[in-house]
């Protein structure tokens, strides 16, 4: 099969040699979906006490805040909102739902600029868990930063960012990526909260863009993990395949290098099996990857009873045998393998 000509924003060339696609795995991966309705994309929040600016100001204020909500050695960030119990993305985002109704200031960007380490882990603290948002002075940084940037454009609102871009992802100039770049929370070179935040207003159903196809995948590690694993890209540089498998820290070269090549990874897919959808793949990838394909006990060849992946994605997992499993497990090339590699270690608040 001819390899589609990529047109992903902000991907270089310059990385592929320590890690690149591997085409023939991708080619597998998309027959593997091309047999399963790949269920869409959407935001179960809906935000009913805000107006649609608010809605812009509150995921643009709590992505740059979204980052390494699992750390190595730590509790991750979890709590109980409305009686229900809830991680990482899901707390944070009921957290400040419950906060912003209350207090719309909290999504008014002339305050975002004296935001505090304290205040920001009042807002998370859980009366059971304690305080488990790691380094809230750092994050409060990033949402100061938020508030000086949106000051010095004369921007009172994400709106007027997405009005500004005349609604274009990465085409033209200024585009979204470009704008959204200014801010020190989505200044990465791979993109990862840029595209997860435009991911989320689409998803919402307020904004649209023109050049659609341009939306990547945020890729975390979870992600990683999963595309190293299955083989759809490939580590070539020795030290780095060391480093992977012992768990050792990555340099920000590696880093981009590899989550760059499974960006290009979900592109291809994306462009493979004709959804045209990349974040659609992501959603999917990402859920798969958490649940199936954990760090230390993958289900490559059963799910246990307490597999947590979403009930819209079991049918995927659901084989000819009738045996549930995850369901890249006959393209894999670590099913059945030892030792499996692992996500890279790099200290950094893009994911
Ligand atoms: S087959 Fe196993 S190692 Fe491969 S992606 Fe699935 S769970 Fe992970």
């Amino acid at each position: 099969m001819m390899v589609p000509k990529l047109s992903p924003a902000l991907i270089s060339e310059s990385t592929e040699t320590l890690v690149s696609l591997h085409v023939p795995t991708c080619e597998r991966v998309a027959a593997v979906l091309a047999r399963h309705v790949i269920p869409i994309d959407q935001e179960d929040t809906k935000l009913p006490e805000l107006s649609r600016t608010e809605i812009g100001n509150f995921y643009l204020f709590l992505v740059a805040i979204c980052h390494q909500t699992s750390p190595k050695g730590l509790p991750p960030l979890a709590g109980k909102v409305n009686g229900r119990s809830l991680r990482g993305w899901d707390y944070l985002s009921a957290r400040l739902e419950g906060d912003s109704a209350t207090d719309h200031s909290l999504l008014a960007p002339k305050e975002w600029g004296h935001m505090t380490g304290e205040r920001l882990a009042c807002l998370f603290r859980d009366s059971e868990a304690g305080d488990r948002l790691t380094e809230p002075g750092a994050r409060a940084l990033l949402i100061r930063n938020l508030g000086e940037v949106m000051e010095r454009n004369a921007w009172k609102a994400a709106e007027d960012i997405y009005e500004k871009s005349g609604h274009r992802i990465a085409q033209g100039s200024a585009n979204l990526l470009e704008l959204l770049s200014r801010f020190r929370a989505y200044d990465d070179p791979v993109c990862k909260k840029s595209y997860f935040f435009l991911g989320v207003m689409r998803n919402a159903g307020l904004w649209s863009y023109v050049d659609n196809e341009n939306l990547g995948a945020p890729v975390d590690y979870h992600e990683v993990r999963g595309h190293l694993r299955i083989g759809t890209v490939t580590v070539h540089d020795a030290g780095l395949r060391e480093k992977l498998f012992r768990g050792e820290p990555v340099n920000a070269e590696e880093d981009i290098a590899i989550r760059r090549a499974v960006l290009e990874a979900i592109l291809l897919l994306s462009r493979l099996t004709g959804l045209k959808n990349p974040s659609q793949l992501h959603y999917l990838f990402w859920n798969v990857f958490r649940s199936c394909c954990t760090r230390e006990s993958p289900h490559c060849f059963r799910c246990p009873s307490r597999c947590t992946l979403p009930e819209r994605y079991v049918p995927l997992a659901i084989h000819e045998d009738g045996v549930r499993r995850c369901p890249f497990s006959s393209v894999c090339q670590s099913a059945g393998r030892e030792p499996k590699l692992l996500e890279h270690v790099f200290k950094t608040d893009y994911y």
